[in-house]
C-alpha cells in the first residue's frame, strides 16, 4: 500500500440509532449528530419516487441529463458548468484525484470538513491546515502560505464544525489575491439554510473565476442523505478536468430521480429553512440562559462551548437516548456539536444537557 495508508484510518461516522439503543438498552433514540434533515424529506419525493425503481437491469444515465437539466434551470447556469457525485464526498474525492499528487501541497482550515485533508493524504499531497481564529476561516493566512506547488485551497461555508461564514466582501477580497494556478473549492453543504444577506452569491462569480468550483449537496436541506448525490459548479473548463476522474456510473437512477423530484418541491425547503431558524434560535436562548457560548451558526447545527469534555457531556446525552458530536472528536475540546431537530426533542435535550451542568455547577 501507498505509506500513507499506515497512518489513515477509515471516517468514524457518528453512532446508528441501533447501535445506542442495543448498548443503552433503550427503546427511543433522537439522533442529533450528522446534520440530516429532523423532518425527513420532501412527501413529492416519496411519492414518486417508485416510478424510477424500473428497469433496474439498465445501467443509470452517467450524465445524469434529466437532473442536470432541471438543476441547470434552476440555478440559471448552463448544463456543461455541473458536475454530479455519489455525494458532494465523491466530487471532492475527484478534485483531489484530478489536481493531487506527491510533491503538490493543499491548504485548508482546522478544523474543518476532514474529507479534504483525507482524500489529499491519500493523493500523496502535503496538507497545509491554518487554524480558525476564532472559529473562523483565516483568509489572508489561507493566502499567504500559497506557493508553486499549491494546486487546490478549500473553503468551507458555511463551516462544519461551527457553522459560521465568511462574508460577500471577504470572499470577494480572497478570490481576487487568490493566484489563478490554485483551484479554490467552495464547499456550500449547508447553504440553504443561510439566512443572513453576508454570505457570497458566488455563482455570480463563477464566470469571472477560472479556478473557483462550488460544490453543494441533496443531503442536508433536501433530507436525501440516504440516496448520496451531490454537486460541483464550475466554468466548463474546470468541469472538463474532472469528468475522467468520475466513475462512469456514480449516481444511481434512483439518486437523480429523487434529486429532481426534490428540486421540484420548494415548499419543504422553505419549511426546513424557517423551522430551523425558530428551533436554533430556541437552543441559542437556552444557551445565553445558561452563560454557553456558541459560534454563531448559519446552519442546521450549533457547536456550543462547555464547562465540561464534550465526551462527558456526548456521555450523558447518549445514557438518555441522544446521540451528538463531541467537539473532541471534531478538534473543538469543551463542546458538542448538536443538529437543530425537532422542537420538542430539543426541548428534551435542553433540559437533559441543563440537568447535567446543574450537576457541574
Ligand atoms: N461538506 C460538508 C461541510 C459536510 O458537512 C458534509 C457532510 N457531513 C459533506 C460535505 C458531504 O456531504 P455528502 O457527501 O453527503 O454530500
Amino acid at each position: 500500500t501507498k505509506p500513507i495508508f499506515n497512518q489513515l484510518k477509515p471516517y468514524v461516522p457518528g453512532k446508528t440509532i441501533d447501535e445506542v439503543k442495543e448498548a443503552y438498552g433503550l427503546e427511543r433514540i433522537i439522533k442529533l449528530a450528522s446534520n440530516e434533515n429532523p423532518f425527513g424529506f420532501s412527501s413529492h419525493v416519496q411519492k414518486h419516487l417508485q416510478d424510477a425503481v424500473t428497469n433496474l437491469e439498465i445501467y443509470p444515465d452517467g450524465y445524469a441529463r434529466k437532473l442536470r437539466t432541471k438543476l441547470a434551470a434552476e440555478l440559471h447556469v448552463d448544463e456543461t458548468k455541473l458536475i454530479f457525485g455519489n455525494g458532494s464526498d465523491e466530487i471532492m474525492q475527484i478534485i483531489c484525484r484530478t489536481y493531487l499528487e506527491p510533491g503538490t501541497n493543499t491548504i485548508m482550515a482546522t478544523p474543518t470538513f476532514p474529507q479534504y485533508r483525507h482524500n489529499a493524504l491519500i493523493e500523496g499531497a502535503e496538507v497545509r491546515e491554518v487554524p480558525l481564529v476564532n472559529g473562523y476561516h483565516d483568509l489572508d493566512e489561507m493566502l499567504s502560505i500559497i506557493d508553486e506547488q499549491t494546486r487546490v485551497i478549500w473553503l468551507c461555508n458555511p463551516n462544519n464544525p461551527t457553522g459560521n461564514i465568511f462574508t460577500q466582501a471577504e470572499f470577494d477580497q480572497f478570490m481576487k489575491n487568490c493566484p489563478e494556478h490554485v483551484l479554490v473549492v467552495l464547499d456550500e453543504a449547508y447553504m440553504e439554510y443561510v439566512g443572513t444577506e453576508d454570505f457570497p452569491n458566488a455563482l455570480n462569480s463563477l464566470e469571472e473565476y477560472e479556478n473557483l468550483i462550488i460544490t453543494r449537496t441533496f443531503s442536508k436541506a433536501y433530507g436525501l442523505a440516504a440516496l448520496r448525490i451531490g454537486y460541483g459548479i464550475a466554468q466548463e473548463s474546470v468541469i472538463t478536468k474532472l469528468e475522467p476522474a468520475r466513475e462512469p456510473f456514480n449516481t444511481s437512477v434512483i439518486a437523480q430521480h429523487a434529486a429532481v423530484l426534490a428540486l421540484e418541491d420548494k415548499a419543504f425547503i422553505e419549511k426546513t429553512f424557517e423551522q430551523n431558524v425558530e428551533t436554533k434560535q430556541e437552543l441559542e436562548d437556552f444557551c445565553d440562559r445558561l452563560g454557553l457560548r456558541y459560534y454563531p451558526s448559519e446552519t442546521n447545527f450549533l457547536l456550543i462551548h462547555l464547562p465540561i469534555t464534550g465526551d462527558e457531556m456526548t456521555e450523558h446525552l447518549l445514557q438518555n437516548g441522544f446521540i451528538v458530536r463531541s467537539g473532541e472528536a471534531l478538534g473543538i475540546p469543551h463542546s458538542i456539536r448538536l443538529t437543530i431537530g425537532k422542537k420538542d426533542h430539543m426541548k428534551e435535550v435542553m433540559n437533559s444537557m441543563e440537568e447535567k451542568l446543574a450537576k457541574v455547577e
